[in-house]
C-alpha cells in the first residue's frame, strides 16, 4: 500500500524533540485529513489545513510530518494546468528587485545554477543586464522545459541528477524553493559541492518570526502544505553555517503589487466580495520574506 506520509527529524541537526510550546498548529492537520489536505494542495479547498509545525532545540521550524516522496509526485500529477493569476508587471518588477540584491556579485561569464527555475523569467531579467551569464536549471515540472530550452540548453528535473566533477558553479539561486524541498539539508550539501571554492548561493525565503506571520498565526499564508519547513533569519544562518558557507547578508524583501489587485484583495479578504480588479501604481510591500547571500569562502 501506498504510504502517504513520512516522519521527519530536524532537517538541520537531525534531532527528533521539540520545545513543547512554541509550534503552529492548523485548524484541521493534515495528517489526520488526507483528503481534505488532498483537496486543499491541488487547490480545490479554501480550509486551513497544514501539518503541524514544530519548534525544534535549535530553533529550527519544521513539519514531524509530512507526504511521503510517493505521495508528494501524486499530487503534483492531480494538479490542474496552472492558471497563470498573477500580474506580469509586478512579477517582473519583484524580480529586477531581486536582481538588484546580487548584480554586482556576480563575476563575469558567471555560470549560474537555478533551482526551481519556473518558467525563467527570472534568468531572462538577469540575461537583460548580463548577455554574458550562462545558465543551467533544475525544474522538476517538465511542463516548464520548453520554455526554459529558449534560455539554456543546461535542464534538469533533479539537482541529484548533476555530476560533481562535471559542473563548477559560481551561483546557485533558489528563489521561494528552500522551504518546498523536502530533502532540504541534502540539496544544500548537494548545491555547495557543485559550487565554485568562491562560489555563492543566493535565495529568498519566507520569514516565519515576521510581524505578518505572528499577527496572522495559522492564517499566515505562509503556514501550508506546500512548505515542510520554514526559517527565520537565525535560524538560516545556522543551517548554512553547518555546511561551512559564510554570511555576507541576510536583508528583508519586498514584493511589488498593483494597487488595485490590493484594493480588489482588500474587497474579497473583508467585505467577500468577488471582483477581479488588477492594474494601477505597483506597491512595493514587506511581507515577511527576506533574501541571503553565503559564499563558500
Ligand atoms: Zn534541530
Amino acid at each position: 500500500m501506498n504510504q502517504l506520509f513520512i516522519n521527519r527529524n530536524c532537517p538541520v541537526c537531525d534531532s527528533t524533540s521539540c520545545l513543547e510550546n512554541d509550534f503552529v498548529n492548523p485548524q484541521y492537520d493534515a495528517s489526520e485529513n488526507y483528503e481534505l489536505a488532498k483537496e486543499r494542495f491541488i487547490g480545490f479547498s479554501e480550509e486551513n489545513v497544514f501539518f503541524k509545525y514544530s519548534r525544534c532545540k535549535c530553533g529550527f521550524l519544521y513539519t514531524k510530518k509530512y507526504f511521503s516522496p510517493n505521495e508528494l509526485v501524486n499530487l503534483y500529477g492531480s494538479m490542474p494546468d496552472n492558471v497563470h493569476s498573477g500580474d506580469y508587471e509586478s512579477e517582473k518588477r519583484t524580480k529586477i528587485y531581486y536582481l538588484d540584491f546580487i548584480i554586482d556579485y556576480l563575476p563575469k561569464n558567471a555560470k549560474i545554477i537555478e533551482i526551481g527555475a519556473d518558467n525563467g523569467a527570472f534568468a531572462l531579467e538577469v540575461l537583460n543586464k548580463r548577455p554574458d551569464i550562462e545558465f543551467t536549471f533544475i525544474e522538476p515540472n517538465l511542463e516548464m522545459h520548453s520554455e526554459l530550452k529558449k534560455i539554456s540548453s543546461s535542464i534538469y528535473t533533479d539537482i541529484f541528477d548533476i555530476n560533481n566533477i562535471e559542473k563548477k558553479f559560481d551561483f546557485a539561486i533558489g528563489i521561494h524553493v528552500f522551504d518546498h524541498i523536502v530533502n532540504i539539508s541534502e540539496t544544500i550539501l548537494k548545491i555547495s559541492n557543485l559550487l565554485k571554492d568562491d562560489g555563492k548561493i543566493f535565495g529568498v525565503v519566507h520569514d516565519e518570526s515576521s510581524t505578518l506571520a505572528s499577527i496572522l498565526g495559522k492564517r499566515w499564508p505562509a503556514f501550508c502544505l506546500q512548505h515542510p519547513q520554514l526559517y527565520n533569519q537565525n535560524s538560516i544562518d545556522f543551517f548554512l553555517n553547518n555546511f561551512k558557507l559564510k554570511k555576507i547578508f541576510i536583508k528583508p524583501t519586498k514584493n511589488f503589487f498593483p494597487i488595485l489587485y490590493l484594493i480588489g484583495h482588500g474587497l474579497r479578504v473583508i467585505l467577500k466580495k468577488k471582483n477581479n480588479l488588477k492594474g494601477g501604481w505597483q506597491l512595493p510591500l514587506y511581507l515577511g520574506n527576506f533574501c541571503f547571500l553565503y559564499s563558500k569562502s
